[in-house]
Protein backbone atom coordinates (compact mmCIF):
# COMPACT_ATOMS: atom_id res chain seq x y z
CA UNK A 1 0.00 0.00 0.00
CA UNK A 2 1.15 3.59 -0.73
CA UNK A 3 0.13 6.80 0.76
CA UNK A 4 -0.36 9.17 -2.31
CA UNK A 5 -3.24 6.63 -4.38
CA UNK A 6 -3.12 4.40 -6.53
CA UNK A 7 -1.60 6.26 -9.25
CA UNK A 8 -3.42 9.15 -11.18
CA UNK A 9 -6.51 6.36 -11.30
CA UNK A 10 -6.99 7.19 -7.54
CA UNK A 11 -6.92 11.06 -8.30
CA UNK A 12 -9.39 10.88 -11.23
CA UNK A 13 -11.72 8.23 -9.39
CA UNK A 14 -11.30 10.61 -6.43
CA UNK A 15 -12.39 14.06 -8.47
CA UNK A 16 -15.43 12.21 -9.64
CA UNK A 17 -16.69 11.66 -6.25
CA UNK A 18 -15.87 15.27 -5.50
CA UNK A 19 -17.82 16.75 -8.69
CA UNK A 20 -20.65 14.35 -7.23
CA UNK A 21 -20.87 15.16 -4.05
CA UNK A 22 -21.37 18.95 -5.22
CA UNK A 23 -23.93 18.20 -7.92
CA UNK A 24 -25.99 16.12 -4.79
CA UNK A 25 -25.57 19.70 -2.81
CA UNK A 26 -22.79 19.43 -1.04
CA UNK A 27 -21.58 23.15 -0.88
CA UNK A 28 -18.76 23.92 1.32
CA UNK A 29 -14.55 24.19 -0.17
CA UNK A 30 -13.31 23.13 2.48
CA UNK A 31 -15.27 19.78 3.32
CA UNK A 32 -14.71 18.85 -0.24
CA UNK A 33 -11.12 19.48 0.02
CA UNK A 34 -10.60 17.65 3.07
CA UNK A 35 -12.23 14.76 1.01
CA UNK A 36 -10.50 15.57 -2.18
CA UNK A 37 -7.02 14.84 0.34
CA UNK A 38 -8.36 11.37 2.29
CA UNK A 39 -7.02 8.52 0.44
CA UNK A 40 -10.22 6.40 1.50
CA UNK A 41 -8.70 3.38 -0.24
CA UNK A 42 -6.40 3.13 2.67
CA UNK A 43 -9.42 2.60 4.72
CA UNK A 44 -10.88 -0.60 3.51
CA UNK A 45 -9.33 -3.83 1.97
CA UNK A 46 -7.05 -4.19 -0.36
CA UNK A 47 -9.55 -6.44 -2.19
CA UNK A 48 -12.64 -3.74 -2.35
CA UNK A 49 -9.79 -0.33 -2.96
CA UNK A 50 -11.08 -0.64 -6.17
CA UNK A 51 -14.91 1.08 -5.11
CA UNK A 52 -13.38 3.20 -2.50
CA UNK A 53 -13.92 6.16 -4.44
CA UNK A 54 -17.53 4.94 -5.32
CA UNK A 55 -20.64 6.90 -3.07
CA UNK A 56 -20.99 3.99 -1.29
CA UNK A 57 -20.71 2.76 2.30
CA UNK A 58 -18.38 -0.71 2.68
CA UNK A 59 -17.93 -3.35 5.02
CA UNK A 60 -14.86 -3.26 6.86
CA UNK A 61 -15.60 -6.22 8.62
CA UNK A 62 -17.04 -6.87 12.32
CA UNK A 63 -20.28 -6.34 10.39
CA UNK A 64 -19.73 -2.60 10.36
CA UNK A 65 -19.15 -0.22 7.13
CA UNK A 66 -17.62 2.56 6.16
CA UNK A 67 -19.94 5.17 5.54
CA UNK A 68 -21.27 6.47 2.12
CA UNK A 69 -18.97 9.69 1.39
CA UNK A 70 -22.36 11.89 0.87
CA UNK A 71 -23.38 11.20 4.24
CA UNK A 72 -19.27 11.99 5.59
CA UNK A 73 -19.76 15.17 3.78
CA UNK A 74 -22.78 15.86 4.63
CA UNK A 75 -22.96 15.42 8.38
CA UNK A 76 -19.83 17.25 8.24
CA UNK A 77 -20.87 20.17 6.66
CA UNK A 78 -23.74 20.40 8.70
CA UNK A 79 -21.82 20.15 11.92
CA UNK A 80 -18.91 22.86 10.96
CA UNK A 81 -22.23 25.29 9.28
CA UNK A 82 -18.81 27.18 7.68
CA UNK A 83 -16.78 27.67 11.41
CA UNK A 84 -13.97 25.79 12.92
CA UNK A 85 -15.28 24.00 15.99
CA UNK A 86 -12.54 23.50 18.33
CA UNK A 87 -13.53 20.16 20.10
CA UNK A 88 -15.43 17.57 18.14
CA UNK A 89 -16.51 13.62 19.25
CA UNK A 90 -16.99 11.16 17.25
CA UNK A 91 -19.16 8.06 18.49
CA UNK A 92 -17.99 5.35 15.67
CA UNK A 93 -14.90 5.50 14.84
CA UNK A 94 -14.93 2.19 12.56
CA UNK A 95 -12.83 2.33 9.88
CA UNK A 96 -10.99 5.67 10.72
CA UNK A 97 -12.68 7.41 7.28
CA UNK A 98 -14.68 10.11 8.99
CA UNK A 99 -12.44 11.09 11.49
CA UNK A 100 -9.58 11.64 9.51
CA UNK A 101 -11.99 14.02 7.34
CA UNK A 102 -12.65 15.70 10.63
CA UNK A 103 -9.04 16.28 11.97
CA UNK A 104 -8.22 18.59 8.29
CA UNK A 105 -11.19 20.62 9.37
CA UNK A 106 -11.64 20.95 13.05
CA UNK A 107 -9.17 21.93 16.23
CA UNK A 108 -9.57 18.07 17.52
CA UNK A 109 -11.44 14.50 17.39
CA UNK A 110 -11.96 12.78 20.15
CA UNK A 111 -12.96 9.45 18.79
CA UNK A 112 -14.71 6.58 20.58
CA UNK A 113 -15.17 2.79 19.20
CA UNK A 114 -16.59 0.15 21.02
CA UNK A 115 -14.73 -2.52 18.45
CA UNK A 116 -11.15 -2.80 19.72
CA UNK A 117 -9.22 -4.37 16.47
CA UNK A 118 -11.00 -1.68 14.30
CA UNK A 119 -9.63 1.11 17.19
CA UNK A 120 -6.33 -0.07 16.67
CA UNK A 121 -6.60 -0.28 12.94
CA UNK A 122 -8.23 3.28 12.59
CA UNK A 123 -5.34 4.40 15.33
CA UNK A 124 -2.44 3.08 13.40
CA UNK A 125 -3.51 4.39 10.11
CA UNK A 126 -4.13 8.16 11.68
CA UNK A 127 -0.51 7.79 12.89
CA UNK A 128 1.25 6.71 9.62
CA UNK A 129 -0.94 9.88 8.07
CA UNK A 130 0.65 11.94 10.72
CA UNK A 131 -2.76 13.15 12.27
CA UNK A 132 -1.73 14.47 15.73
CA UNK A 133 -5.14 15.99 16.29
CA UNK A 134 -6.73 12.85 17.28
CA UNK A 135 -7.67 11.04 20.71
CA UNK A 136 -8.54 7.81 20.76
CA UNK A 137 -10.98 5.82 22.95
CA UNK A 138 -12.16 2.56 23.49
CA UNK A 139 -16.11 2.39 24.09
CA UNK A 140 -16.67 0.51 27.31
CA UNK A 141 -20.56 -0.05 27.23
CA UNK A 142 -21.05 1.28 30.64
CA UNK A 143 -21.54 5.10 29.27
CA UNK A 144 -22.27 6.90 25.82
CA UNK A 145 -19.81 8.99 24.41
CA UNK A 146 -16.50 10.72 26.31
CA UNK A 147 -18.18 12.48 29.02
CA UNK A 148 -14.26 13.19 30.58
CA UNK A 149 -13.36 15.17 27.85
CA UNK A 150 -16.46 17.38 26.92
CA UNK A 151 -18.15 19.12 26.45
CA UNK A 152 -18.21 19.24 22.76
CA UNK A 153 -18.10 22.19 20.14
CA UNK A 154 -19.55 18.98 17.68
CA UNK A 155 -20.62 15.53 18.08
CA UNK A 156 -21.37 13.13 15.26
CA UNK A 157 -22.75 9.97 15.57
CA UNK A 158 -21.64 7.60 12.95
CA UNK A 159 -23.87 4.48 14.49
CA UNK A 160 -27.86 5.04 15.16
CA UNK A 161 -29.67 4.60 18.16
CA UNK A 162 -33.42 4.03 18.54
CA UNK A 163 -33.79 7.06 20.73
CA UNK A 164 -31.20 9.47 20.86
CA UNK A 165 -29.50 8.86 24.73
CA UNK A 166 -29.96 11.31 26.96
CA UNK A 167 -26.42 11.78 28.27
CA UNK A 168 -25.07 13.23 24.94
CA UNK A 169 -26.88 16.30 25.46
CA UNK A 170 -25.07 16.96 28.19
CA UNK A 171 -21.45 16.40 26.15
CA UNK A 172 -22.52 19.40 23.59
CA UNK A 173 -21.19 22.10 24.06
CA UNK A 174 -23.68 25.86 24.30
CA UNK A 175 -23.84 26.49 20.53
CA UNK A 176 -22.66 23.21 19.67
CA UNK A 177 -24.38 21.03 16.98
CA UNK A 178 -24.73 17.26 17.20
CA UNK A 179 -25.44 14.87 14.30
CA UNK A 180 -27.48 11.97 14.96
CA UNK A 181 -29.04 9.57 12.81
CA UNK A 182 -31.74 7.62 14.89
CA UNK A 183 -35.14 5.09 14.61
CA UNK A 184 -35.70 1.76 13.94
CA UNK A 185 -32.74 -0.25 10.81
CA UNK A 186 -35.14 0.81 8.36
CA UNK A 187 -36.55 3.79 9.42
CA UNK A 188 -33.82 5.85 10.54
CA UNK A 189 -33.60 9.60 10.05
CA UNK A 190 -30.62 12.26 10.50
CA UNK A 191 -31.44 15.14 13.17
CA UNK A 192 -29.20 18.20 14.14
CA UNK A 193 -29.32 18.69 17.83
CA UNK A 194 -28.60 22.59 18.80
CA UNK A 195 -27.42 23.32 21.72
CA UNK A 196 -29.01 27.45 22.59
CA UNK A 197 -28.85 29.74 25.47
CA UNK A 198 -32.18 28.03 26.22
CA UNK A 199 -32.14 24.59 25.99
CA UNK A 200 -31.84 22.13 21.98
CA UNK A 201 -33.42 22.11 19.05
CA UNK A 202 -34.08 19.41 17.04
CA UNK A 203 -34.42 19.53 12.93
CA UNK A 204 -34.89 16.43 10.87
CA UNK A 205 -32.70 16.32 7.92
CA UNK A 206 -33.24 13.20 5.59
CA UNK A 207 -33.47 9.39 5.62
CA UNK A 208 -30.67 7.46 6.52
CA UNK A 209 -29.26 4.05 7.06
CA UNK A 210 -26.86 3.12 9.56
CA UNK A 211 -25.15 0.35 11.54
CA UNK A 212 -26.94 0.38 14.88
CA UNK A 213 -25.79 1.91 18.01
CA UNK A 214 -24.62 -0.36 20.69
CA UNK A 215 -26.45 0.32 24.04
CA UNK A 216 -25.17 0.07 27.16
CA UNK A 217 -25.39 -3.25 28.73
N1 LIG B 1 -17.28 6.66 11.12
C1 LIG B 1 -17.04 5.30 10.67
C2 LIG B 1 -18.33 4.54 10.54
C3 LIG B 1 -18.24 3.22 11.24
S1 LIG B 1 -19.76 2.31 11.43
C4 LIG B 1 -16.21 5.29 9.40
O1 LIG B 1 -15.99 6.35 8.81
O2 LIG B 1 -15.73 4.21 9.02
C5 LIG B 1 -20.20 2.70 13.11
C6 LIG B 1 -19.25 2.24 14.19
O3 LIG B 1 -19.87 2.53 15.44
C7 LIG B 1 -18.95 0.74 14.20
O4 LIG B 1 -17.57 0.54 14.05
C8 LIG B 1 -19.45 0.28 15.58
O5 LIG B 1 -18.62 -0.70 16.19
C9 LIG B 1 -19.42 1.58 16.38
N2 LIG B 1 -20.31 1.61 17.54
C10 LIG B 1 -21.55 1.08 17.69
N3 LIG B 1 -22.04 1.36 18.91
C11 LIG B 1 -21.10 2.08 19.57
C12 LIG B 1 -21.02 2.66 20.88
N4 LIG B 1 -22.01 2.57 21.76
N5 LIG B 1 -19.89 3.36 21.21
C13 LIG B 1 -18.87 3.47 20.32
N6 LIG B 1 -18.88 2.95 19.07
C14 LIG B 1 -19.99 2.25 18.70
Amino acid sequence: MNLDGIGMTSLRTRMRLINSLRDMGISDEKVLSAMMDTPRHLFVDEGIASHAYDNSSLPIGYGQTISQPYIVALMTQIMLNDRKPAKVLEIGTGSGYQTTVLSKLVGSVYSVERIEPLLKQAKRLHYRLRLRNIYHKLAKGSTYGWPDAGPFDGILVTAAPQTIPEELYAQLAPGGRMLIPSGKENAQELYLIERTSNGFTETSIESVRFVPLIGKN
